[in-house]
């Protein structure tokens, strides 16, 4: 890099960093707009049925379930079964994980669905909706969150994943590795993007600018969605993944989105 490029760099560096810094200082309207709807659907074309996933937040359990496995009591309401230990628990359960509720601002929504394979019940992926409450510090980055939750970030990786009718949606992948506690890798994957106003992004910063910018140049905070699917891989180096993901999105992406197509 020239002398001249490099001064460029850091100039246009600077200039993201005051956007940045103005944008979350200056007093804006929040919009309710969301570029999503606020809920996953039941099924994704003929081959693929989703459940929900509840948590519990009674601390001595913290056990997930899908709705599949539990019955509604008369209010329609679902209650914790037991623990994983056997033990009856009858804890209330939450779309959040009990780390997300304690983390996230009150108004953030979150849901998730667990989507499987019709023909083959070992296969399925987990989607994920966040969107960002008034405060719109909801949405964190998935770089850091992983980590913290005890995954490798083995590499990353940025997909094309086509659409009818529309360019191509752009999804950036983490390909996670864990050790268990019995010693085995558990090797995952974890998808997403970000939708806000007539605009998507797989990439964190370019959301934070464009947020920045909404603020400054328009005085508005609109709602931002953050959309993930995720799941296990069958080894470090497979890409099974991402046929998965380009089987997958395409059925979910038009059920879901509120977007015109030619963005
Ligand atoms: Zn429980």
């Amino acid at each position: 890099m020239s002398h001249r490029q490099r001064q460029y760099l850091n100039l246009f560096i600077l200039f993201g960093i005051t956007l940045l810094m103005l944008g979350f200082t200056v007093d804006v309207t929040v919009t309710d707009e969301a570029g999503v709807k606020t809920e996953l659907p039941a099924r994704l074309g003929d081959l693929w049925t989703g459940h929900e996933v509840l948590f519990c937040h009674n601390q001595a359990c913290m056990r997930s379930w899908l709705t599949k496995d539990l019955e509604a009591n008369d209010d329609g309401v679902y209650v914790c079964k037991e623990d994983f230990r056997g033990n009856r628990c009858g804890g209330k359960l939450h779309p959040m994980a009990y780390g997300e509720w304690r983390a996230l601002p009150r108004d953030t929504v979150i849901f998730k669905k667990q989507y499987f394979h019709n023909d083959d019940e070992d296969l399925s992926v987990y989607a994920g909706v966040v969107l960002s409450g008034s405060d719109r510090s909801s949405i964190h980055r998935p770089e850091l969150c992983m980590p913290s939750q005890g995954h490798t970030i083995e590499s990353r990786e940025l997909i094309e994943v086509p659409l009818k009718g529309r360019d191509p949606l752009q999804i950036m992948i983490l390909n996670l590795s864990r050790r268990l506690p019995n010693g085995v890798m558990f090797h995952s994957y974890y998808a997403y993007w970000f939708v806000g106003h007539n605009v998507e992004t797989p990439h964190h910063m370019e959301r934070m600018l464009l947020m920045a910018t909404d603020r400054i140049f328009r005085n508005v905070s609109h709602r931002w969605a953050y959309i993930s699917l995720s799941g296990p891989k069958a080894g470090i180096d497979s890409r099974e993944h991402h046929d998965t993901l380009r089987e997958v999105v395409p059925l979910l992406y038009p059920q879901i989105s509120l977007l015109p197509t030619d963005i």
